[in-house]
């Protein structure tokens, strides 16, 4: 695998790619079996079962779907509230408001990027239905706080674990803290299948319900079992499935997930140590783990002073062969966010640090060359600023 194109730029994102792929993907042409829930399949959700300790999971065509499904889960009336924060991808919003729920956005925490969990007791009405912490960067929200506040008011909760994958809050992994965890196997995430992604469920109740929502609304999953005799439409559904393809190029890097985790937190790491100078001059902020969190090396971001110099400093590194990119623009300040949701309090961090963030390359497999290069760049523009 290349690292650069032919520009020479250091891409920002490669997708995963450890090698055992192409005779994976092989294996499912060769078996007559490409469509959906065959051996492959099957394979990743029980790694994800046994390794994450989830009860249930199952793979879906994307983490979008993964939290559409939930939506359709919770059962979302129109008019129910979803407490999420507005620093989040589209797609954490629009699965609610798919059903008519309305996003309802509380600040984030500026050292982690996460919704403030100390905010959502305030944002809680009598409309409100779940809580969707979303893991920026795979490093875990305060589950403590938001179950705790979930079970005092009868709230669900979903979790968007799209980063957080192998990733862990006092030992246990994201995704298996609420009662649906959603992941995704995007490209641009640490494991991958092109596109994809996973609802993990945990109470029994609610898997028989998942089955049948992601099979089109049909008990096809029960048939296939010999539950039931015959297989019929028992409710409304849609087609959350993936194909045999994806799920074979996902199952060896889920297999040697350790190996990719580590090389990604070697990266992690080494950009922290490089930078550390930088922060402690007072020129950038570096990304904070609370203790309870052990991350997966999803993300390395910085924080620039503000929108201006950040601007200056994609710019900058961009001339000099390094890629760099923003994230999300607040969902509350978008057209669509402005008409279906409402932000709750007062805005003091989500659009601030949302304009300081800058986020460096980060793969499997970043040349350590490469980290140093980019770190020196950020060098150099700083100290000749001065
Ligand atoms: C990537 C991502 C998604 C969407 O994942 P897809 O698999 O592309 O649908 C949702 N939420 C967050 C926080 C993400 O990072």
């Amino acid at each position: 695998m290349e690292s650069r194109d032919n520009s020479g730029m250091i891409s920002f994102n490669i997708p995963p790619y450890i090698g055992d792929e192409d005779a994976s993907v092989l294996e499912a042409i060769h078996s007559q079996k490409i469509s959906g829930d065959g051996q492959f399949t099957k394979r990743c959700q029980q790694w994800i079962e046994s390794t994450l300790g989830a009860k249930k999971a199952l793979l879906t065509t994307s983490c979008s779907d993964a939290l559409e499904l939930s939506a359709l889960l919770i059962d979302v009336q129109p008019g129910d509230e979803i407490i999420m924060p507005a620093y989040t991808f589209v797609s954490t919003a629009n699965a609610f408001a798919l059903r008519g729920g309305v996003p309802v956005f509380v600040d984030i925490d500026p050292c982690t990027m996460n919704l403030d969990a100390g905010l959502i007791e305030a944002a809680i009405t009598d409309r409100t239905k779940a809580i969707v912490p979303v893991h920026y960067a795979g490093v875990s929200c305060d589950m403590r706080m938001i179950l705790s506040l979930a079970q005092k008011y009868n709230l669900k909760v979903i979790e968007d674990a799209a980063q957080g994958v192998t990733s862990y809050y006092e030992q246990q992994a994201l995704g298996t803290f609420g009662n649906f965890g959603c992941f995704s196997f995007h490209e641009t995430k640490n494991y991958s299948m092109g596109e994809g992604g996973a609802i993990l469920i945990q109470n029994e109740e609610d898997i028989d319900r998942a089955e049948i929502i992601r099979e089109k609304g049909t008990n096809r999953s029960q048939f296939w079992r010999g539950m039931v005799d015959k297989y019929t439409w028992v409710s409304v559904g849609s087609s959350f499935l993936p194909s045999e393809l994806n799920a074979a190029y996902l199952l060896p890097q889920l297999i040697k997930s350790e190996m990719i985790r580590n090389d990604r937190l070697r990266s992690w790491a080494t950009y922290a140590e490089i930078l550390q100078p930088l922060a402690d001059e007072g020129f950038i902020e570096l990304p904070f783990i609370p203790d309870e969190c052990s991350h997966n090396g999803h993300m390395f971001y910085i924080k620039a002073k503000d929108l201006d110099e950040r601007t200056r400093l994609i710019r900058f590194l961009k001339e000099n062969g390094v890629e760099s990119v923003f994230h999300y623009i607040p969902l509350h300040t978008s057209p669509a966010g402005k008409s279906l949701g409402r932000f709750h309090g007062e805005d003091r961090f989500t659009t601030r640090e949302s304009e300081r963030i800058l986020r460096l390359p980060m793969y499997f497999r970043l040349a350590q060359s490469d980290i140093e290069k980019a770190c020196d760049m950020i060098g150099s523009f700083y100290h000749g600023m001065a």
